[in-house]
């Protein structure tokens, strides 16, 4: 069992089954989601229920690999879960905040013509705990950054690997888990849900997690055209994307965002930016304009700087609050759409770095040097 699926009441369950008193249960859990420490490190816990935690309820989150770019600001993980799940996370240093890119899925069933995830297909979901478990390795990631960041993790996007809302029971319960006061402490209003736009999980969004922000990738303003660069468009056209996202603003009184990657030649021309303009006037959205990261398989190459510049114009001129994202991670396959488990195919990554946490003697031994 893996120790991160199971939340405090079922903890002390397990733990009152072994004889031991109810606070137990809240140390351990502090441990691993506050402090975000391994069982080694919990030296406020006898030496013998170390032991038979990282024997019988081990934490099962490897580091497989770690690369670092910005200047230590940006960190990739390659993370392996519950034993089987290797996917992608992304820690991201600003000068006002951290965030942390967690995946919700192996692989991903959309089929996003420019997206290296798309290419993969799905290989499975993840389980609340272990959406989590990525947002407790950026923790304790997060207080190495450099010193032109903070060192407090802050802000949780699901915008790695994954369609969140094709895996919404898991994307909702992280959420919780997430926001868990006793845990991670990270409120849903620092959780931004990024969607290909599942129309009912948009709106099952705003019921269940009226905090939690909402981006929707829309890439095209005309059917046509997210047909084809959008799959899911075909179940849910542009029509019942925006009624969804609507429904959503009114119900949760919060700002939506709209991604948009640039493509050059596809959705980067003027009468694109007026349609845009007219779907976010309408939801009263921000628009974030995505650099368009090259992928290997996909013909999709990044809009030049005066396209760039073109686009912006006609969305200001509209009266439309537009930023162009940053091009974070780019040098070590950490940007947009680029996350890609190659795992498979390359064998073990050579620099991994460390750690099993199932037992806490070896697993910490490093870290306590240090
Ligand atoms: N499934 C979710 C999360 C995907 S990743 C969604 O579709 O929103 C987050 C964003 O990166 C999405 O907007 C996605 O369309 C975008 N993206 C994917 N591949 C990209 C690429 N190669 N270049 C730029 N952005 C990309």
């Amino acid at each position: 069992m893996n120790v991160l699926d199971l939340s405090l009441p079922e903890l002390g369950e397990v733990l009152g089954s072994w004889g031991e008193p109810a606070y137990r249960a809240r140390q351990v859990y502090a441990g691993l989601w506050r402090r975000a420490v391994g069982y080694g490190e919990m030296t406020d816990l006898p030496g013998g229920l170390r032991a038979r935690l990282a024997d019988e309820l081990p934490a099962e989150v490897e580091v497989l690999a770690e690369r670092l770019a910005d200047g230590g600001a940006t960190r990739k993980a390659l993370l392996r879960l519950g034993g089987r799940h290797v996917v992608e996370a992304v820690l991201m240093g600003y000068p006002d905040r951290v965030t942390v890119c967690v995946s919700s899925q192996v692989g991903c069933a959309m089929a996003c013509s420019f997206c290296a995830t798309g290419q993969m297909g799905l290989q499975g979901n993840l389980t609340a705990g272990e959406i989590a478990a990525q947002v407790r390795w950026a923790r304790g990631a997060a207080r190495e950054l450099p010193d032109t960041t903070p060192r407090r993790l802050s802000n949780v996007v699901f915008m790695g690997m994954g369609e969140p809302l094709a895996n919404e029971r898991h994307t909702f319960g992280a959420i919780g888990r997430i926001g868990d006061p006793a845990g991670l402490g990270i409120g849903a209003r620092h959780v931004t849900v990024s969607t290909v736009g599942v129309v009912p999980g948009i709106r099952r969004l705003a019921a269940e997690h009226p905090q939690a922000g909402l981006a929707v990738s829309l890439h095209a303003a005309d059917d046509e055209l997210r047909d084809r660069l959008v799959p899911p468009n075909r179940l849910w056209p542009l029509r019942q994307v925006e009624a969804a996202v609507a429904f959503w603003r009114d119900r949760t009184r919060r700002r939506p965002s709209i991604e948009w990657a640039m493509i050059r030649g596809e959705n980067d021309d003027d009468r694109q930016a007026d349609l845009l303009a007219g779907v976010a006037r309408r939801l009263r959205a921000h628009v974030n304009l995505i650099p368009m990261n090259p992928i290997p398989g996909s013909p999709a190459q990044p809009t030049t700087p005066e396209r760039m510049a073109g686009f912006v114009g006609v969305l200001r001129s509209r009266g439309v609050n537009v930023t162009v994202r940053d091009t974070r991670g780019r040098d070590i396959d950490a940007a947009c759409g680029q996350l890609k488990w190659e795992h498979d195919r390359r064998g073990f990554p050579q620099e991994s770095r460390s750690t099993e946490e199932r037992n806490p003697h070896q697993a910490s031994s490093a870290d306590e040097v240090a």
